[in-house]
């Protein structure tokens, strides 16, 4: 795994203060940030950050983020953040925050959610539980674009499509609700035919979104016959 993983898993590093150098908008509610960190450590594609914020009275609201950008960007972290109308973190990322400021963060967290070069891969986003996925998808489009690795994306319609410059021939996407005029891809949830296309004979799978979505997609996993301790989920449910 060369290039892939150059030094070894280690404790996450301390409390520091990022700053932000750029946001990209990427969908009406989604926008991704750019963090440079003065104490950046490499990550595994798949971890997450967490984000801390402090109000002048001392209250404090901890948040995890996984972590959207390859490790090979030295220095920064693109976290992609989705806006909860009554959400206290997402909503402070998105209509508060701007260039130049600084945020808190943490990290990287390890979890059992980390792509070290297993292939074939098979990734299944819904929504935001994309983000982990995109990690994994850059890092091995830069360091190994060979490894065969195949994303099935579910989104709501055309304008809820996050990284849509980035998608390629790797991604496979379905629209649940409406898609756009002309389309002639897959529709609805995702079903075994669109897992049967992304990747053969995947022996891993990546699976990150809502509770619901996870589980639904963990089942088609096991039904294309990936074996259930090579199905790692990710959920960014309410309790995250
Ligand atoms: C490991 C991990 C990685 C994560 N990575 C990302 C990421 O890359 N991008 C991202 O946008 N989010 C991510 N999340 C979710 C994130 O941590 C927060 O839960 C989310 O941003 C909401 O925080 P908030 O403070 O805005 O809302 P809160 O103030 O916590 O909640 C506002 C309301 O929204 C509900 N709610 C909370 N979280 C969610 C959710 N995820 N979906 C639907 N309803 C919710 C709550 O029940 C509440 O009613 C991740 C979660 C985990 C555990």
């Amino acid at each position: 795994m060369d290039g892939l993983t150059p030094v070894e898993q280690r404790a996450p590093g301390k409390w520091q203060l990022g700053t932000v150098t750029s946001i990209k908008r990427e969908t009406p509610t989604v926008k991704s940030f750019r963090l440079e960190l003065p104490m950046w450590m490499e990550h595994f594609p798949g971890q997450h950050y967490v984000v801390r914020l402090t109000a002048p009275d001392g209250y404090r609201a901890q948040r995890s983020y996984s972590v959207a950008s390859s490790p090979l960007d030295e220095g920064e972290i693109e976290l992609t953040i989705d806006r909860l109308d009554d959400g206290e973190v997402s909503t402070y990322f998105h209509d508060v925050l701007e260039k130049g400021d600084r945020v808190e963060v943490r990290g990287p967290f390890a979890s059992y959610f980390v792509w070290r070069g297993e292939s074939p891969a098979l990734l299944i986003g819904g929504g935001s539980g994309v983000v982990p996925l995109m990690s994994m998808l850059r890092h091995r489009r830069r360091v190994m674009p060979e490894v065969p690795m195949g994303l099935v994306y579910s989104v709501r319609s055309a304008e809820d499509v996050i990284y849509a410059d980035e998608l390629e021939d790797d991604v496979l996407l379905t629209y649940t609700r409406e898609p756009p005029e002309g389309w002639s891809g897959h529709t609805g949830r995702i079903d075994s035919s669109l897992i049967a296309m992304a990747t053969s004979d995947s022996e891993t799978a990546f699976i990150c979104g809502s509770n619901g979505f996870v589980d639904s997609a963990s089942s088609l996993a096991m039904e294309a016959g990936i074996p259930p301790d090579r199905i790692r989920t990710e959920r960014f449910g309410p309790t995250g």
